[in-house]
C-alpha cells in the first residue's frame, strides 16, 4: 500500500517507518532551545509510536544552538569554522534535550552523527544501513543530524532536508516529513498575492523546480525549498513519499494529518535498492556528454556507447560515478563509469571495436553499462 494523502502519514500500514526532518527555525529560538514546543511534537512521536509506526527524527538545530551559547554572530553560519564550533557545542545540548523528552514518554534516543561520505560511499551506506535497522528491531529512535564539526564544505550535505531523504532511503522509511516554517510549495513566491499551496505534485519536473525560492525564510537553517525538492526528488527515485508542511503550530503532525495541511510529493516509481542509491548520490566526479542518438538509446533502456560521447568533463577514476547529460546540460542520468576520464575522452565519438587500438587493452563494450545506471 502507498501512501496517497497526507493522513495516510498517520497509517501505519501505509506508513509503517516515518522519518520527522525538524528545522532549526522550530527547534532554536531567540530564548535557545524551544522546549515546550519541542515536547509537543515529541508527543506526537510517541502516539506514532504507539501507533506501531517506526519514527525516525532528523533533526537540525545544533548549529543555531551553538552559535547561541557561543554568541556568534550570524546564527554561527559565518564561516566554516564559526559553524563546526557552533554544532559541537549545539549538539550535546540538542541530543540531550531529544533524549530527555522521549525518555518522558519510555523511549529510547539514539544519536547518528553522519556526513555525506557515510551515504555515499556504498559499503558505508549498507553499514549505516545495518545501524538503523538494529537500533530501530530495539525499539530506539534514532535522532540524527550530520557531523557538522568535522564535515569540511566539500564533504557537507549542507542541509539536512537531503540528508533526510538519504536517511529514509537508508533505514527503508516509507515517508519523509519535512517539518519547516513554510506550509508546503506554492505555485509562486509564497509572498506574492494569490499564491497557492500546491496539495500533491506528481514529480519534481523542471516546472515544479521554478517555483522554488532559494532561501530559508528563516535564514536559520541552510535548507530554503530548493533543497527541500531536492529531497524530495532523491525519495521520489527510491519510492518513498515527502511531505513538506509547517511545524511552526502546537502539534504539527496532527496540522499535516488531521487538517490536510501540506505537499505531498508522491512517489514516481520505486527503483531497485541499489539504482535508487545510485540516483541519489549527490557527489559524482565528473560528467559525459552525449548526442541525441545516445540520449534517445539511454532513455530506452541501452547502456551508454563511446560512439555517443560528444566530451568529458571533470577526473575520475574506473568504477567512479558520474552524471550523463545533453548538450543543453539536462542531467539524463547517473552511472559508474568503465573506463576513467583520460580513457572515456581517447575513445569518445569512437566504435566499441575500435577501443583496444586505441587504449592498448581489451575493451569492455559499453562505458557505462545499463546495470550500472540510473535515468533520472
Ligand atoms: N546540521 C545543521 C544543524 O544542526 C542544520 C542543517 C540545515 O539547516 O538543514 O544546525
Amino acid at each position: 500500500m502507498q501512501i496517497a494523502r497526507l493522513s495516510d502519514l498517520a497509517d501505519k500500514t501505509a506508513c509503517p517507518r516515518l522519518v520527522v526532518k525538524v528545522g532549526s527555525s522550530l527547534l532554536v529560538g531567540k530564548e535557545g532551545a524551544r522546549r515546550a514546543w519541542l515536547e509537543g511534537l515529541v508527543a506526537e512521536i510517541a502516539a506514532a509510536r504507539a501507533r506501531g509506526q517506526d519514527v525516525i527524527v532528523v533533526s537540525s538545530g545544533a548549529i543555531a544552538l551553538g552559535a547561541a551559547k557561543l554568541g556568534l554572530d550570524k546564527g554561527g553560519r559565518g564561516s566554516l569554522a564559526d559553524a563546526q564550533a557552533a554544532a559541537a557545542v549545539g549538539q550535546i545540548a540538542l541530543s540531550g534535550l531529544w533524549a530527555e523528552l522521549l525518555g518522558a514518554h519510555g523511549l529510547t534516543a539514539a544519536q547518528l552523527l553522519l556526513t555525506l561520505e557515510d551515504l555515499e560511499d556504498r559499503r558505508r551506506y549498507l553499514n549505516a544501513t545495518a545501524t538503523l535497522t538494529r537500533l530501530l528491531d530495539a525499539g530506539a529512535v534514532p535522532v540524527i543530524n550530520e557531523n557538522d564539526s568535522v564535515a569540511t564544505q566539500e564533504i557537507r550535505f549542507g542541509d539536512n532536508d537531503r540528508l533526510a531523504a538519504r536517511v529514509a532511503q537508508a533505514a527503508r522509511a516509507s515517508a519523509v516529513l519535512l517539518l519547516s516554517d513554510v506550509d508546503g510549495l506554492f505555485d509562486r513566491n509564497p509572498r506574492e498575492p494569490g499564491a497557492q499551496l500546491l496539495p500533491v505534485v506528481h514529480g519534481v519536473t523542471a516546472e515544479v523546480r521554478a517555483m522554488a525560492t532559494g532561501e530559508s525564510a528563516s535564514g536559520m537553517g541552510s535548507g530554503g525549498m530548493t533543497s527541500k525538492l531536492q529531497a524530495a526528488e532523491i525519495a521520489e527515485l527510491a519510492g518513498i513519499a515527502l511531505v513538506i508542511a509547517n511545524g511552526t503550530a502546537e502539534a504539527p503532525v496532527a496540522r499535516v494529518v488531521e487538517q490536510g495541511i501540506g505537499t505531498l510529493f508522491v512517489p514516481r516509481r520505486r527503483a531497485r535498492a541499489r539504482k535508487a542509491w545510485l540516483g541519489g548520490r549527490l557527489r559524482l566526479k565528473g560528467s559525459l556528454v552525449v548526442d541525441a542518438g545516445a540520449a534517445r538509446a539511454l532513455a530506452g533502456g541501452s547502456s551508454l556507447l563511446a560512439a555517443g560521447i560528444v566530451a568529458v568533463e571533470g577526473t575520475f577514476a574506473r568504477g567512479d560515478a558520474v552524471a550523463i547529460r545533453d548538450g543543453a546540460g539536462t542531467v539524463l542520468a547517473n552511472g559508474l563509469c568503465e573506463y576513467d576520464a583520460a580513457e572515456c575522452a581517447a575513445i569518445l565519438g569512437r566504435q566499441s571495436g575500435d577501443h583496444a587500438a586505441l587504449l592498448g587493452y581489451a575493451p569492455r563494450p559499453a562505458v557505462v553499462h545499463r546495470d550500472q545506471l540510473v535515468l533520472l
